[in-house]
């Protein structure tokens, strides 16, 4: 049976658009942050760590758009519910649930044992 996958695409896609926004203020921020060169040695230190807040969050939504993006290539490709890992489909279920998955809920177990 072939899926229509059009509605999990354009699902992505505004994912995708959100993420874009949410590193976007991310960024900002830590630009906002750089420019303020008027505190004491304490506050810097803060800064910092408030830095390295923005950079994680900033890792994550990265992170995040790549799986999307790749999710949205493999649609594109007609291989979007092929298991990266040993080719069965992975289950529409799953993919619901987890549009960006690239692997069956078997191999994912498998990984999350180890
Ligand atoms: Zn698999």
């Amino acid at each position: 049976m072939t899926m229509n996958y059009d509605d999990v695409r354009h699902n992505l896609i505004s994912m995708l658009e959100e993420l874009d926004e949410r590193l976007t203020k991310i960024t900002n921020d830590v630009r906002h942050t750089d420019n303020d060169v008027e505190k004491d040695f304490e506050e810097m230190a803060t800064q910092n760590e408030n830095n390295d807040v923005q950079d994680f969050l900033g890792n994550s939504a990265r992170v995040e758009i790549a799986a999307i993006k790749h999710a949205i290539s493999r649609i594109d490709s007609g291989d979007y519910d092929v298991c990266q890992t040993c080719g069965e489909s992975i289950n529409a279920e799953r993919l619901k649930a987890v549009p960006f998955s690239v692997q069956c809920m078997k191999c994912a177990s498998l990984i999350e044992k180890i």
